[in-house]
């Protein structure tokens, strides 16, 4: 008979040989290989993605915000930087 295991992540039992005992706050928990290896691939991933978007959003914003200010003080298009 195959030795189970009760997954924390998946909140469900796997066989112990695909598991791993991972440390969390809580203390050491059983974990498959698999979440584990899709939580740390995907992870730098999604936080590089996160942080590029933030920058362009906040540029994008800036950019806005200085051409609104011209467009108010009646001086047209901000002047490029010849
Ligand atoms: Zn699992």
């Amino acid at each position: 008979m195959m030795e189970m295991e009760f997954c924390y992540c998946c909140r469900v039992h796997h066989p112990k040989d695909q598991m791993r005992l991972y440390s969390t706050r809580q203390g050491m928990r059983w974990r498959c290989l698999r979440s584990i290896e899709a939580a740390t691939q995907a992870q730098p991933v999604r936080d590089d993605f996160g942080r590029q978007q933030t920058a362009i959003n906040r540029e994008t914003a800036s950019r806005q915000a200085e051409f609104a200010r011209h467009v108010r003080a009646g001086t047209g298009a901000p002047p490029t930087a010849a």
